[in-house]
C-alpha cells in the first residue's frame, strides 16, 4: 500500500484530470490525498444557483469534499491562494492569487503536506498546465519544486494527449458533427510523442462522471462533460495521459502507481 497525493489548481480540474487514476488507486487500497491550490473563487455560475447568503467559494469547498468522496479520498487539503482567473486577466496580479505565489513558498506548503503523508507519487500538470491557465502552469512549478523539498520519489505530469484528441475531431467532423472539445487553435496538453504513460481508467469511468456531476456549480448537465452519450464521455476520458520525467521516448508505464 502506498500514498499517492494528487496536485490541482482548482475544485473540478482532479476529476477531469486524474478522477480516473485517483477512484483506481483507491479501489487497490492505496491512500488518496487531494491537494487544491484555489478554492475556485472566480468560477462562474448561473443566477439563483446559489442559496441566499451562500457564497460561490464555500458551494466550491462543499463539491470538493463531494467529489473526493466519490473518487475515494482519504484527505481533502486547500493551500490556501486564490484563483488568478484566465491568462491576461487583470485578475492575474491580484496579491494572493496562486499565480503572484513566490514558487519557493507555495511549494514548502505542498511540500509540508508530501512528508507529513510520505508521499509515495505526487501528480501534477505539464509545464504549459494543459491549456496555458496560470494556475495550472503554477502547479507543474510548485509541484516540481515540491517534490524535490520533500524527497518524492514519483511525480507524474497529467496531460492530455493532442494527437488523440486531434484525431477524434478530425473523426467527427467527417462524419459531418458539430465540433466538440476545444477550438482547432486551442493548445491542449502533449504530442504523443512526449507522454510516457497511458492509464486505462475506463473501469473507473461511472466514479469520474459522478465526481464531475458533483461539482455542479461549474459542471452542468447541459456542459460537454455530462451531456455526451457514456461512448462519446469513454472515448474522451477512458484514458488518462501522464509525463514522467526521466521515461520514455514512448509510452513505458500503464499504472502511476505500478509496483507499490
Ligand atoms: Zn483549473
Amino acid at each position: 500500500m502506498a500514498t499517492l497525493v494528487t496536485f490541482h489548481a482548482h475544485p473540478d480540474d482532479e476529476c477531469i484530470n486524474c478522477g480516473g487514476v485517483m477512484r483506481k488507486a483507491a479501489d487497490e487500497g492505496h491512500r488518496v490525498v487531494l491537494v487544491v491550490a484555489t478554492r475556485g473563487e472566480l468560477g462562474e455560475v448561473e443566477d439563483g444557483f446559489l442559496d441566499p447568503g451562500e457564497d460561490l467559494t464555500s458551494r466550491r469547498v462543499a463539491e470538493t469534499h463531494a467529489a473526493a468522496e466519490v473518487l475515494g479520498v482519504a484527505r481533502v487539503a486547500f493551500l490556501g491562494y486564490t484563483d488568478s482567473g484566465m491568462m491576461g486577466e487583470p485578475t492575474n496580479d491580484v496579491s494572493g492569487t496562486f499565480w503572484t505565489a513566490p514558487v519557493e513558498e507555495a511549494a514548502a506548503r505542498l511540500a509540508a503536506i508530501l512528508t507529513e503523508e510520505a508521499a509515495d507519487v505526487l501528480t501534477i500538470y505539464d509545464d504549459n498546465g494543459g491549456y496555458g491557465h496560470p494556475d495550472h502552469i503554477q502547479v507543474h512549478r510548485v509541484g516540481t519544486r515540491a517534490a524535490e523539498l520533500a524527497g518524492t520519489p514519483r511525480v507524474y505530469q497529467a496531460t492530455a494527449n493532442r494527437d488523440s484528441i486531434k484525431a477524434m475531431q478530425a473523426a467527427a467532423q467527417e462524419r459531418g458533427e458539430a465540433p466538440v472539445g476545444p477550438p482547432e487553435d486551442f493548445e491542449i496538453g502533449k504530442p504523443e510523442a512526449e507522454l510516457t504513460a497511458r492509464v486505462d481508467v475506463t473501469k473507473y469511468l461511472d466514479a469520474k462522471r459522478a465526481a464531475m456531476r458533483a461539482h455542479a456549480s461549474q459542471i452542468s448537465e447541459d456542459s460537454f462533460f455530462l451531456a455526451i452519450p457514456d461512448e462519446a464521455f469513454g472515448f474522451a476520458f477512458g484514458i488518462e495521459w501522464f509525463i514522467r520525467a526521466g521515461q520514455g521516448p514512448g509510452i513505458t508505464e500503464t499504472d502511476i502507481m505500478a509496483g507499490l
